[in-house]
């Protein structure tokens, strides 16, 4: 089966083709696809009937069903639980901001990154997902508010750079000018530091903005809290990170979530200073958000806030992450989890 909401409008020309139908009808599927939204083949009206059924014997049209939505009291964030034609389920979250509607996806269904503090990680992979089921998220949420959706952040379950190639293909399609066209600069990548993937991101001279999980100033630390720092070191991400910028002109965020006494003291602000001293770069705190499987705790507020100036003296531009959803299990990975579970124990007690 054809994934069809994958292809480009190039490799959609060629299918088209190959169904002997005339390269006008990709064109207009497309349309349908990834700017109408369509929700299945039968949306599309001026499309006959024949070659309706002719794609649906032939393609596998994606459509992720939402089956369970959560909306904050406290601040309208929406989070999305949604199942994929094979029944994982993955989450996505709206978050509603005065300069627009921004969305966070996920990339993989679980993680194999295996970073301490994370939900999403902690049953392991289940698999990629699809560059058509990256953007029904977006499609998905879309249709269902009605409104634009003008910003997205990679940063749901899942490293985005370990589906790489589906990952690059759905950022080609979502910034599409015939698509729904988000402009690259309102995308922001997250990952935990593939450094040779991140060198091949910089050579695609994708204007996204890239985001460093950091959470650590030296390696040591960083290996307590990421698996991932055995593999590559604070340098060697940092000197991705240089020529990133020097490819791109984009300036870096770097990620650092807040964990109550193990990354959180002034010294750990005084090397994160130096080590970015510097650098076109913007550093995001994240009081970490503790999840249940471990018994991590959020710095309280004076050492956030004490972390932060440390950074500022260095002339860093520094933010702390509002907590957004917080009453509807924010953190990552949190919803699918009690999901999986709660579903897993009815299906265990049949
Ligand atoms: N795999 C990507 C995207 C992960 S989620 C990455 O590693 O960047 C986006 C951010 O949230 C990452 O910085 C991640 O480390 C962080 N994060 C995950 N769980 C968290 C938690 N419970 N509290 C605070 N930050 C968390």
């Amino acid at each position: 089966m054809v994934d069809i909401k994958s292809l480009n409008m190039e490799e959609l020309n060629e299918f088209i083709l190959s169904l002997g139908e005339k390269k006008f009808r990709a064109k207009q599927i497309y349309e349908w696809m990834h700017v109408k939204l369509a929700g299945s083949f039968d949306e599309m009206s001026n499309i006959s009937v024949a070659l309706r059924e002719k794609l649906k014997s032939e393609c596998a049209y994606t459509k992720l069903e939402p089956v369970q939505v959560l909306t904050s009291a406290v601040d309208g964030t929406k989070k999305y639980l949604f199942q994929l034609s094979d029944g994982n389920v993955i989450e996505s979250v709206l978050m509603r901001y005065h300069h627009g509607n921004s969305v966070c996806i996920s990339t993989q269904a679980g993680c194999r990154m295996g970073c301490k503090f994370c939900a999403s990680t902690l049953d392991g992979l289940e698999r990629n997902l699809l560059p058509s089921e990256m953007l029904d998220e977006i499609y998905s949420i879309q249709r269902d508010i009605g409104e634009r959706i003008s910003n997205i952040v990679l940063m749901g379950s899942g490293e985005p750079l370990d589906n790489y190639d589906n990952v690059v293909k759905f950022l080609e399609l979502i910034s599409d000018e015939n698509g729904l066209n988000i402009s690259q600069r309102n995308i922001t990548l997250s990952t935990c530091g593939l450094v040779p993937r991140i060198y091949e991101l910089a050579d695609r001279n994708m204007q996204i903005t890239l985001a460093i999980s950091l959470h650590a100033s030296n390696d040591d630390t960083r290996k307590e809290l990421m698996p991932v720092a055995r593999s590559y070191s604070i340098e060697e991400i940092l000197k991705a990170c240089r020529y990133f910028f020097e490819k791109t002109g984009r300036r870096l965020t770097f990620e650092y979530s807040l964990v109550a006494g193990v990354n959180d003291n002034v010294e750990g602000a005084e090397a994160l200073g130096s080590l970015l001293k510097g650098m076109n770069c913007h550093v995001n705190l994240i009081p970490v958000n503790p999840i249940k499987e471990r018994d991590y705790k959020q710095s309280d507020k004076k050492a956030i806030e004490r972390f932060k100036g440390k950074l500022e003296k260095y002339g860093m531009n520094v933010t702390v992450r509002r907590e957004m959803g917080r009453d509807i299990n924010g953190a990552c990975g949190q919803l699918r989890k009690s999901y999986k579970e709660t579903v897993g124990l009815a299906e265990g007690e049949r």
